[in-house]
């Protein structure tokens, strides 16, 4: 199944979209280094890394 990648925001714990999308059977193995995203919510730019991320459908 597709699972779309979100992040949660520090500031705000809202969650953000980084407009990834990963097989969730694959996502074990997945190996990701550290990714920045610009945030709707606080208007800053968050580094995450896979233990950041939420799977979401
Ligand atoms: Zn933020």
């Amino acid at each position: 199944m597709t699972k779309r990648v979100l992040v949660r925001c520090p500031s705000t714990s809202k969650l953000i979209p980084t407009g990834q999308t990963v097989e969730e059977e694959l996502w074990p193995d997945t190996k990701l280094k550290e990714h920045k995203v610009p945030c709707p919510h606080c208007q800053g730019t968050h580094a995450w890394a896979k233990k950041d991320v939420v799977l979401a459908r």
